[in-house]
C-alpha cells in the first residue's frame, strides 16, 4: 500500500530496551543467564497490590487480579538467590551496568544526572516478584543524527529486565525469575519520527551505540523495541516487544494501515447510521441452535455443560472480516479482546461463516434467534456462562468504539510485523523511590575519565572499516548492524581469507539461515573464527561456509571439523580432481569432438556441480583448460 506518511501525520517514538552482558544482575551478584533445566526451586504468590500503590494502574490488570490469578515462579540457584525471591532488600547498584548506561549516555550528547537514583515503578502482572520493576534515569536530553536529522533522546535509564512467561496453566500464571534482575538499557526518542523507515533507522542507529560499549548481550530476546505510534484523526498506540531491529519499519507501517482501516469502519458506520444506543448489551443464549451440530468447538464446550452465548452487532456484516492490514481485521482484534477479557479460546461471527463445521441452517436458525436484519453480524461464544458473558460484553465496548474511529490500546508484537491487543492502555506510570538502595553520586573527575576513553562511534567506525578492509559501503553498514562487527575484525586480522567474503558470511549468509527458522544464535563466536581458520588453510572452501554454519546450529557442542567431514565439505586434492575430470571427459567424448574448445562451459558445469564447495573453482577453471587442449590435440 502506498502512504503518504506526512499526510496522514505519523508520529513515531521509539523506546529501546538491551540487556547488558555483565558479570552479575543490577541488584545481586547472580549469574545474568537464562537456564532451560528443570527449576531447582518453585513458589506461588498471589499479589496484593494495596489501594495507595494502585493509583493510576491499568484497569485490566487489576481486573484480572479479582480473577483470583496466581503466580508460580521458578528458579535455579546459579541464576536466582534471595534478593529475586523477594525475601532479602537489594543490594547496591551494578557498577559495571552503571558505567555502561553512563557511557551510551555520553555517546548520545546526554545531560548525566548529578546522582542516580533508583525509584519503583509499579507492576502487578506478575513478572516482579516485588510488584514493582527498579528503575533509574542515568540521563537527560541527548541527540543523534540520524542522517542528518537530529532525533532527541528524552532519556537514558537502567532498569532491572522482568522474570520470563513460561506459560499458563488455567489461573496460574508460570514465571521464570532467571531474567529478573538482568540489567537493561533503556533509550528512548522524542515522538518526532515520521515514516517507518525513519524508525527502523533511529532503532539501528541506537543497537549500533549500544553494541559499541561491547557490553551488550546478543541474541533473540536481548534488544526489545516499544513503539508508540499515532496517526491524525488515529489514536496513540504503544506497541511492545519488537524483537528485530529489521522489523520496526514494518510493524509502523502495519500500524498506519490498521488505523487507516479503522477509520474506514468508522466512516462506513457513519454512512450506515449507526449510533452508539444501538448497539446493545443484550447477550442471548443460543445453545439449542448447535444441538447437534458438526462442529468441534462447540460440541466440545456444549458437552462440558458450558453454553453458546451470542450478541448482535447492527450494521456491522462485512466489516468483521475487513482486512485493516495484513491479517488484522476488525474480527480478530475482537477475538483478542474477547480472550483478554472473559479468558475464553476465541469468538464466532458470522463474517466468516459458514465454516468450522457450522452449517448455513445454523446461522439461519441462529439470525432468526437473535432477530437479525441482513445488515447485522453475530458474533458468538462457546464458553462457560461468566467467561462468555464477559467477553461478549467487553465485544459490544468494543463495537461502540469502531464508531469513534480507533481506540487508545497497548499491542503486543507478532514475529511477522502484525500486532495483537495486549490491555487498555495504562494511565501514567506512578513511581516512588527505592529506599533500600543507596544513591550513586557522579563526580566531576569520574565523568571526565569516562568522556575521555568512550568507545569508537558508529561514524568513525564506518570511515574506518571502508579503509582498512576495502569493503563497499552497504556491506560496512550491514556489518555494523549485525552482532558480529568485532568478531569481523578479529578474523579480518588472524586470517588471509578476504574481508568481504568475512562481511558476507556474517551478515548476508547470517541473516539468510536465520530466516530459514534456524536458531544461528547457536553458533559461537569460536566456531566461526575456527571456520575461517578451516578456509584460510585450504581445508574447506569459503563456498561450504553456508552449509557448516546450518549443520553446527543444529549441532551444539560440534567442532568446525566435524561438520566439515559429516558434510563432506573437506577440499578434494588435486589428484583426485584431475581423476574426476578424466572421468567426465571420456564420458563426454563426441561433446568434445562436436565442440572443440566450446565444450570448456559444459564441461565446467558439469565438474562444478560434482566438486562445488570443496575445490576452488579457479583452480578447476585452470586444470580443466590445459586438460581440454591436450584432450583435443
Ligand atoms: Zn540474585
Amino acid at each position: 500500500m502506498n502512504i503518504d506518511y506526512s499526510k496522514v501525520g505519523l508520529k513515531t517514538g521509539l523506546e529501546v530496551h538491551q540487556q547488558l552482558d555483565t558479570e552479575t544482575k543490577l541488584f545481586c551478584s547472580c549469574k545474568p543467564e537464562l537456564f532451560k533445566e528443570e527449576p531447582e526451586v518453585t513458589f506461588l504468590r498471589r499479589l496484593r497490590p494495596t489501594q495507595s500503590e494502585l493509583g493510576q494502574i491499568d484497569p485490566a490488570a487489576y481486573f484480572e487480579f479479582q480473577k483470583g490469578v496466581k503466580i508460580r515462579y521458578e528458579a535455579n540457584r546459579k541464576t536466582s538467590c534471595l534478593v529475586e525471591m523477594d525475601e532479602e532488600p537489594p543490594h547496591d547498584l551494578d557498577r559495571e551496568a552503571v558505567e555502561t548506561a553512563l557511557t551510551v549516555a555520553l555517546m548520545m550528547n546526554a545531560k548525566l544526572v548529578d546522582e542516580i537514583h533508583v525509584m519503583r515503578k509499579t507492576v502487578i502482572d506478575g513478572s516482579n516478584t516485588t510488584g514493582f520493576q527498579r528503575t533509574c534515569v542515568i540521563a537527560l536530553n541527548g541527540e543523534m543524527s540520524i542522517e542528518g536529522k537530529k532525533v532527541p533522546i528524552q532519556h537514558v535509564s537502567l532498569e532491572e529486565d522482568a522474570a520470563r512467561k513460561m506459560g499458563e496453566k488455567g489461573s496460574t500464571i508460570q514465571y521464570r525469575i532467571d531474567r529478573l534482575g538482568i540489567p537493561l538499557i533503556e533509550v528512548t526518542t522524542a515522538p518526532v519520527i515520521y515514516s517507518p523507515q525513519e524508525a527502523e533507522k533511529t532503532a539501528l542507529a541506537i543497537g549500533r551505540i549500544l553494541r559499541a560499549t561491547r557490553k551488550v548481550k546478543r541474541g533473540l530476546g536481548t534488544i526489545r523495541q516499544d513503539l508508540n505510534i499515532s496517526i491524525r484523526d488515529g489514536a496513540l498506540i504503544e506497541i511492545k516487544g519488537v524483537q528485530q531491529l529489521e522489523l520496526v519499519s514494518e510493524v509502523v507501517e502495519y500500524e498506519v494501515q490498521r488505523q487507516l482501516g479503522l477509520l474506514k469502519v468508522r466512516d462506513d458506520l457513519k454512512k450506515r447510521r449507526v449510533n452508539e444506543e444501538n448497539i446493545k448489551d443484550e447477550i442471548i443464549d443460543v445453545t439449542s441452535v448447535f444441538n447437534q451440530t458438526k462442529c468441534k468447538v462447540i460440541k466440545k464446550a456444549v458437552s462440558r455443560k458450558q453454553r453458546v452465548m451470542a450478541i448482535k452487532l447492527p450494521q456491522f456484516a462485512g466489516l468483521l472480516k475487513m482486512e485493516l492490514a495484513p491479517n488484522m481485521r476488525l474480527g480478530s482484534e475482537m477475538a483478542d479482546i474477547a480472550r483478554f477479557w472473559g479468558r475464553v479460546g476465541g469468538i464466532f461471527h458470522t463474517d466468516e461463516l459458514p465454516a468450522y463445521g457450522i452449517t448455513t441452517k445454523e446461522i439461519d436458525d441462529l439470525k432468526k434467534l437473535v432477530k437479525v436484519e441482513p445488515q447485522d453480524a453475530v458474533v458468538f461464544v462457546a464458553d462457560a456462562v461468566e467467561n462468555a458473558t464477559d467477553s461478549l460484553k467487553a465485544i459490544t465496548q468494543r463495537a461502540k468504539k469502531a464508531l469513534k474511529g480507533v481506540p487508545e490500546e497497548t499491542r503486543a508484537a507478532n514475529p511477522d510485523g502484525t500486532t495483537r491487543y495486549m490491555r487498555p492502555r495504562p494511565g501514567a506510570a506512578r513511581m516512588y523511590p527505592e529506599t533500600d538502595v543507596p544513591p550513586i553520586q557522579l563526580s566531576e573527575e569520574y565523568v571526565k575519565k569516562l568522556r575521555t576513553c568512550l568507545p569508537e562511534l558508529p561514524e568513525q567506525k564506518v570511515k574506518r572499516l571502508t579503509k582498512e578492509y576495502g569493503l563497499n559501503t552497504k556491506l560496512v553498514k550491514q556489518i555494523l548492524n549485525s552482532e558480529y562487527v568485532d568478531l569481523f575484525e578479529k578474523v579480518a586480522k588472524e586470517t588471509k581469507v578476504s574481508p568481504t567474503v568475512i562481511a558476507v558470511a556474517l551478515t548476508e549468509t547470517m541473516k539468510a539461515i536465520r530466516r530459514d527458522g534456524i536458531e544461528v544464535e547457536k553458533v559461537t563466536d569460536e566456531q566461526l573464527r575456527e571456520l575461517f581458520g578451516l578456509v584460510d588453510s585450504g581445508e574447506t572452501a569459503k563456498e561450504a561456509i553456508s552449509d557448516i554454519i546450518r549443520w553446527l546450529s543444529k549441532h551444539e557442542g560440534a567442532t568446525v571439523k566435524e561438520a566439515v567431514e559429516s558434510l563432506g565439505l573437506a577440499m578434494i586434492s588435486q589428484e583426485k580432481l584431475e581423476k574426476i575430470m578424466d572421468d567426465l571427459m571420456s564420458e563426454n567424448k563426441s561433446l568434445i569432438a562436436d565442440k572443440k574448445e566450446g565444450a570448456f562451459g559444459p564441461l565446467m558445469g558439469m565438474i562444478m556441480k560434482k566438486v562445488r564447495g570443496r575445490v576452488k573453482a579457479e583452480l578447476v577453471g585452470e586444470i580443466l583448460k590445459r586438460k581440454l587442449k591436450s584432450f583435443i590435440g
